[in-house]
């Protein structure tokens, strides 16, 4: 059974893509804790990111980079952090998050409701950046 994030990649599920290259897709949190959370997926499904082999973890992190400076660009913040969770989509992921203090990283927190259109905007100007 494929993962829902291999259903994004293969087209069946939509998402608010941010960039794309042969080897991952970047597409925008559907429950973000900011406006502009960030997933960075590998294309190969691979549920631990860390059992990916060292030359697809380092690309994914170059690609994630690109990613990160353009999401700065877009929306205003002091640094975008990284995590690696992974406990509820079994599919390797990095979180890019847009952050002024640690507790923009609290993931307990109440995630925000955007509409359709801030998600498609921001996916839009964040692309442009890329
Ligand atoms: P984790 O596996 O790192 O604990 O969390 C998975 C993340 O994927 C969550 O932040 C969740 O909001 C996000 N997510 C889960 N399903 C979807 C989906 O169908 N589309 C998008 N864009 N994000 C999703």
């Amino acid at each position: 059974m494929a993962t829902i994030f291999a259903r994004i990649v293969n087209g069946e599920i939509p998402c608010y893509k941010v960039a794309e290259d042969e080897k991952f897709l970047a597409f925008l949190d559907i429950n973000p804790l900011a406006k502009g959370h960030t997933l960075v997926i590998p294309k190969v499904e691979t549920d631990y990111i860390f059992d990916m082999t060292d030359s697809d973890l380092s690309a994914m992190m170059i690609f994630a980079k690109k990613v990160a400076k353009a999401i700065k660009e877009v929306v205003p913040c002091t640094k975008i952090g990284v995590t690696v969770i992974g406990l509820e989509v079994p599919h390797a992921h990095i979180h890019l998050i847009p952050i002024n203090s640690i507790y923009d990283m609290d993931f307990s927190r109440p995630k925000l409701q955007l509409d359709s259109s801030v998600f498609e905007s921001l996916s839009q100007e964040i692309a442009s950046m890329v």
